[in-house]
């Protein structure tokens, strides 16, 4: 079966150096905030270009004390995206702010930056673009529309580790860019991870409180904090992945346009598109299809390819939004969600299994 992702091809490659990391570890016995996660987050700033890279437990932690960091409460609105996952809209209500979902643009999948901008209210706090998929939005007019209004912007870059627009990374435009090293993303750990970046030195301040037991100073206890920290040996990890990022993100683009010249011209098959100043790193590779998605996913099957939908359900569909969002339509989102068709794409996808999932796509299209 060809998996969505394969996380064993990666490992081969970057093991002896992984082990050699663990091995150091485990003979130094420091496990939480030790070297590792202090040279990671250095490492990570210069890659981002970023002036403080402050780690954490996870992406979701990482937009909630980017959020919490930047004094967004309690009466607060956050513009941001329904199509995506849960947790943008989780770490948003978790400070006490109520999500506005928006319609997305049908292209990019990314919200649609003048749906946002007559979403504005005086309530408006934040905006917080998802670069869903692994592909920036229009990261400088977001920026001018957040600059204009006073508000702040917050990146999800969940998906967008080592995207750019216009050359400019991801997670440098807003007040925060906040990262996820989930296991399956473009930079994964071998468990939950996350880091904000931030050129403000007060953000990062903060960061390094929250996420430390609301603690400056040992046992000296300023605020209401978390734990929630990066360990050592996931930082052994990403550091040896993140050397590799820029191979690991180039070959999904092969894979990705490997995907598109071939299915193109399928009949119900619109292919994702790249917006111009994007700099795609195709965490997921997600067509849109006519006709009856779940024949084409059973066809996969019997290929022997995995595929999946990402996302079925558009946020302000979801059960636990229902309440806030009766009656309120967003036709972009809801119709990507019943079309979208994500196929396997991992950097190791050797052209042989790739054509596999294409042979098949064809054969059940034509
Ligand atoms: C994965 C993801 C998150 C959450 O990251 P975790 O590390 O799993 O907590 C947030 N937003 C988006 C868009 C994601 O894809």
């Amino acid at each position: 079966m060809i998996p969505m992702v394969d996380l064993t091809a990666q490992y081969d490659d970057i093991r002896g150096e992984i082990e050699k990391g663990f091995s150091e570890v485990l003979d130094g016995a420091q496990f939480i905030l030790g070297p590792n996660v202090q040279a990671f987050e250095q490492e990570c700033a210069e890659y981002l270009g970023a002036r403080h890279a402050v780690s954490c437990a996870s992406g979701t932690d990482a937009l909630h004390l980017a959020l919490a960091a930047a004094g967004v409460g309690p009466g607060d609105e956050v513009i941001t995206s329904p199509f995506t996952f849960i947790a943008t809209a989780e770490a948003i209500r978790y400070v006490g702010a109520t999500p506005v979902f928006v319609d997305i643009d049908p292209q990019s999948f990314n919200i649609d930056l003048e749906l946002a901008a007559r979403a504005i209210t005086p309530r408006t706090r934040a905006i917080m673009p998802v670069h869903l998929f692994g592909q920036p939005v229009d990261a400088e007019a977001c920026q001018a529309l957040a600059c204009e209004h006073n508000l702040l912007m917050i990146e999800d870059c969940a998906q967008s580790f080592g995207a750019s627009w216009r050359g400019k990374q991801t997670g440098t435009f807003g007040i925060a860019g906040c990262f996820s090293f989930f296991p399956s993303k473009n930079l994964g750990g071998y468990g939950d991870g996350g880091l904000v970046c931030t050129e403000s030195a007060d953000i990062a301040e903060e960061l390094r409180v929250l996420r430390n037991h609301g603690s400056r100073e040992r046992y000296h206890h300023h605020v209401i904090g978390y734990n929630s920290r990066l360990d050592e040996l996931q930082a052994v990890i990403l550091r040896a992945k993140l050397k590799r990022i820029d191979r690991y993100n180039n070959e999904r683009r092969r894979v990705a346009r490997t995907y598109s010249e071939a299915l193109a011209e399928l009949p119900g098959i619109t292919v994702p598109a790249e917006t111009a100043g994007a700099h795609h790193v195709y965490h997921q590779y997600t067509l849109l299809l006519d006709g009856d998605r779940a024949r084409v996913m059973e066809a996969l099957k019997q290929a022997g390819s995995a595929s999946a939908i990402y996302y079925p359900i558009p946020l302000h569909r979801q059960e636990v939004f229902l309440r806030d969002y009766a009656g309120v339509s967003l036709p972009v989102a809801e119709s990507a969600a019943e079309r979208c068709l994500s196929l396997p794409i991992y950097p190791e996808l050797d052209p042989a299994r790739q054509q596999t999932v294409i042979d098949a796509l064809r054969t059940a299209l034509n």
